[in-house]
């Protein structure tokens, strides 16, 4: 016996219940179709809802900012000093979304673990949707906080929890994803800040999946609902539908100075490199200069959705252009996936701990890279897999 043997059978066991991860090596840029393992394939797994991670004119603006500015930021902002593309790039962002400030980090993880503890901490209870993001629970576990899980994006639950629980801590917080990623739900978020508002307790949405999605032109999950200034806290990403790298937190300008006193990732950590943020500001500048690639997103996701319901799959309740395709159990949706593949399809099965036991996917990805060529390239190879593996007749 080696100390290491539980790794060897945890990862054994992985395989055998149909749960380890193959990852696949991408070998070329990001767009619509990919060459993944030596194959191309139709690209149904990014987050690059807007085909912005290779757009031409992003590119250029990542490129000349190297020639300008060199490339790594050297050190952390908050002691040496903060290169103003880092600046320039919150305050394009504050103003595209309507904010009185925003901060960024390196990633939206880090967002949620900068600014969750900075907010609650052990005198404190967070009421958290059931189905949040690890991020979110990783923020609310580092709090220290108690942790008060309400019933996926059910009102009731959250109100419940809080009459049970409020009274016997200091300050609160409710926190919930904008969009459920594995489902492509949406949190109903007028409600919940009426819940919020009538207790008088800190919101925090996560709209990782709304950034560059919902809302006028991509603007997020509080423009989407017309919740200008009445949440506290937004976070958001610039690696998904921005294209790029790194995270957000948008909102009342106190807060946001508060982060920059108190979020341990942005004090201890560095942040991202001069064309990740060129990069993002370009994608500011296309968001804010046309609504074009947005409203193509959600016209490709209501036309794949569509078609696929015609052909007979469960596409679960989404409201976003993230079309789950459900199939049961993991083993089922991991053999659909490698089929798919053979037929010139790249869309990841998601099985357990991702999605609850017994509801395992494939979850497609729709862009607006995406022609309309490509959908029904893809929908052909779903039709032909599903008949042949008896999940649609
Ligand atoms: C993807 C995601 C994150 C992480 O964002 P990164 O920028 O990739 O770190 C955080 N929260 C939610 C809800 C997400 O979907």
């Amino acid at each position: 016996m080696s100390k290491l043997d539980w790794v060897t059978q945890e990862i054994e066991s992985l395989k055998t219940a149909g749960l380890y991860n193959r990852i696949r090596t991408i070998e070329s840029p990001q767009g619509a179709w990919l060459v993944v393992d030596g194959k191309k394939v139709i690209n149904f797994c990014s987050n690059n809802y807007l085909g912005l991670a290779n757009h031409p004119d992003i590119v250029a603006a990542a490129r000349k900012s190297v020639d300008e500015m060199g490339v790594g930021p050297a050190a952390v902002r908050s002691i040496a000093g903060t290169m103003s593309l880092h600046v320039e790039l919150e305050k394009r962002l504050a103003q595209f979304k309507g904010v009185e400030a925003v901060i960024t980090f390196q990633s939206g993880f880090a967002a949620n673990l900068a600014t969750i503890p900075a907010l609650v901490g052990k005198e404190d209870v967070i009421f958290s949707d059931r189905l949040n993001h690890a991020s979110i629970i990783d923020g609310c576990r580092l709090s220290g906080a108690k942790i008060v899980a309400y019933e996926h994006n059910d009102v009731k639950s959250l109100e419940e929890q809080i009459k049970a629980n409020l009274s016997q801590f200091r300050r609160a917080l409710i926190v919930t994803d904008g969009v459920f990623s594995m489902d492509g739900d949406i949190a109903p978020l007028p409600a919940i800040y009426e819940v919020a508002q009538k207790y008088d307790i800190l919101l925090m949405v996560d709209d990782a999946h709304g950034e560059g999605v919902l809302g006028n032109g991509g603007r997020g999950i509080v423009d989407h609902f017309g919740l200008h200034g009445k949440v506290d806290v937004e976070v958001g990403t610039l690696s998904k539908a921005f294209g790029v790298v790194g995270g957000l937190v948008a909102g009342k300008a106190v807060i946001i100075e508060w982060l920059r006193q108190r979020g341990r990732p942005f004090l201890f950590s560095s942040a991202v490199t001069v064309p990740d943020a060129a990069a993002c500001l370009a994608a500011v500048d296309l968001l804010e200069d046309s609504t074009q690639l947005v409203d193509k997103l959600w016209a490709n996701g209501r036309y794949f959705k569509a078609e696929m319901a015609t052909l007979g799959f469960n596409t679960g309740v989404s409201e976003t252009p993230i079309t789950p395709v459900m199939l049961g159990e993991a083993p089922l949706a991991q053999q659909f996936s490698r089929e798919l593949f053979d037929a010139g399809v790249f869309a990841m099965a998601l099985g357990f701990p991702t999605v609850p036991q017994g509801k395992a996917r494939i979850r497609v990805m729709i862009s607006a890279a995406h022609s309309r060529d490509d959908l029904d390239k893809g929908l052909e190879a779903f039709q032909q897999v599903g008949k042949k593996l008896g999940v649609i007749a």
